[in-house]
């Protein structure tokens, strides 16, 4: 040691060593640090999945809302709310989408609202009942305005370039990744419009009855008439439901099929059936499936339309 201390140039040699093992340890630290990657929190699961989609290796998606429930009307604990109010990006629907967002203060730079470039063209929706889509759950209203925008998949890919742009200004060296990945998106996107375009064609003929008010952007979109009730595809339709239906029928001569959110009870198709409807299901895939993604979900909505009877 005396000896080591005695030479001045052994002496330094070690100091150094130690410093730079110091700076090692600072510098796994930060990299510990990048790999938390930052988070973006969207309300719905097409939000979600495009926003996935952008920004897949840089960034995690925080969706949180339980399979059985409907994102538009989720309630989110205070803690889910924290979580939320920290993410790096908040991906807003618009449209008076996810109720709970409305009464709480979310930061404002983070914020995004998807639909803003069309904010215009949202549909008003007057005169919906209170109800519940489940037994036992909390009655909830449609009335403000139609949230349902991403089945026009015209209005889905302008969320999916608002979303692209946010992450662009919020994270600049990724922007020219991302713009490039927004293009693969809004194709695929474009692909769907052309072929729900397509198959929707033989709805123009009669006014089709729809299950729920789920359904107006895509009425819109590919020019159908959608007179719609209250029902779920999992509650069984009751005798005063059935007299309901009637005078629908009765308003809108011709209607020949009808549309459900989710695979009904085999009663209700039954019931349909013997009032002259064919069932089909379009899923609004608000939240995230079971199984496959944004992509096959309204590829099987597509399927389902070619394959009704003419
Ligand atoms: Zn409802």
């Amino acid at each position: 040691m005396k000896d080591s201390l005695s030479n001045p140039v052994l002496f330094l040699g070690i100091t150094l060593s130690l410093i730079s093992c110091g700076e090692n340890a600072k510098e796994s630290k930060n990299r510990d640090s990048d790999r938390r990657k930052p988070a973006i929190a969207a309300v719905n699961y097409p939000l979600a999945y495009f926003a996935g989609r952008l920004s897949d290796d840089f960034a995690t998606i925080l969706f949180d809302v339980p399979s059985d429930q409907d994102p538009a009307f989720w309630e989110p604990s205070d803690e889910q709310v924290s979580a939320i109010q920290e993410a790096d990006l908040i991906l807003l629907n618009g449209a008076t989408y996810a109720k709970w967002a409305l009464s709480r203060t979310l930061p404002y730079e983070a914020t995004v609202i998807t639909t803003r470039s069309f904010d215009d063209n949202l549909i008003k929706i007057e005169g919906s009942f209170k109800h519940t889509h489940k037994k036992d759950s909390e009655a909830h209203s449609h009335n403000g305005l139609a949230f349902t925008s991403w089945l026009d998949f015209t209005q889905a890919s302008a969320q999916a370039a608002e979303i692209a742009l946010a992450l662009g200004e919020r994270f600049p060296d990724r922007k020219e990744v991302v713009m490039s990945r927004l293009k693969f998106l809004q194709e695929d996107l474009s692909e769907l419009d052309a072929a729900m375009t397509a198959a929707s064609s033989k709805l123009k003929t009669a006014p089709v009855i729809v299950s729920h008010p789920v359904y107006q952007y895509w009425a819109r979109a590919y020019n159908i008439v959608t007179p719609s009730l209250l029902w779920e595809p999992g509650l069984e339709i009751s005798p005063d439901d059935m007299a309901t239906l009637a005078e629908i029928q009765k308003e809108n001569p011709g209607a020949k099929y009808f549309i459900w959110e989710d695979t009904p009870l085999p009663q209700n198709i039954a019931r349909l059936k013997d009032a002259g409807l064919t069932s089909v299901v379009i899923s609004p895939c608000g939240n995230r499936p079971e199984s496959g993604d944004f992509l096959s979900m309204m590829r099987a909505n597509i399927s389902a339309l070619e394959a009704l009877p003419d």
